[in-house]
């Protein structure tokens, strides 16, 4: 490292630092627990995000046990405080979409309850109230600042570049809605420097 490059890596590194901060990001090492990996080459070249409740309600444990229980992986899975549990390692394919996207995505999993009613019983968070063609009548669980930030960090620590797609999975698969309507776009876009679109 030249002497004129190491300024720009200690101002990168503490700008990393301060946005992990700011996110609360922390990140524990569930590479062992056995989330299923995609075999066959990965070459990363953009992200895909989701929505991940399995049947407790976004508990990261139940959510691992649940789609390693379907055959499919996330690489990450990212809290509501913002702490990431990592179940795939970044060079390996996770099982997280089709097939294509599989061998070229990293694949995020937002721990959110998704859809519900407003009546479901125990419901902890005030939900956005919404006009959801595809879910009339139901609420969606906000995102977290805490999240987003975290996810944007953990983004630029997998070495982003604006050439990087940005998707979420209801972009390859029109049933789903997944992230879903509540997912801020834009502001997830102003924090990755990520558009969103398939190329
Ligand atoms: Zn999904």
């Amino acid at each position: 490292m030249t002497m004129d490059l190491l300024p720009i890596a200690l101002v990168a590194a503490a700008t990393a630092f301060l946005a992990a901060m700011a996110g609360g990001y922390r990140r524990i090492d569930w590479t062992n627990r056995g989330a299923p990996r995609n075999p066959g080459t990965f070459t990363p070249q953009g992200v895909t995000l989701h929505y991940a409740a399995g049947t407790k309600g976004g508990d990261p444990e139940d959510v691992l046990y649940q789609t390693s229980k379907l055959g499919y992986s996330y690489h990450y899975l990212v809290d509501r405080d913002g702490t990431t549990y990592q179940l795939v390692p970044d060079d390996q394919g996770s099982v997280h979409t089709d097939g294509t996207r599989n061998r070229t995505s990293y694949g995020i999993g937002f721990l959110n309850i998704g859809p519900a009613q407003l009546e479901r019983p125990g419901w902890p968070y005030a939900p956005i109230p919404g006009s959801y063609p595809e879910w009339p009548g139901a609420y969606w669980e906000p995102y977290t600042q805490d999240q987003l930030a975290s996810a944007a960090a953990l983004i630029r620590r997998l070495g982003a570049d604006p050439t990087w797609y940005l998707i979420g999975h209801q972009d390859v698969n029109s049933g789903k809605s997944d992230p879903g309507p509540a997912f801020p776009w834009s502001e997830f876009e102003r924090l990755t420097g990520l558009k969103r679109g398939l190329s």
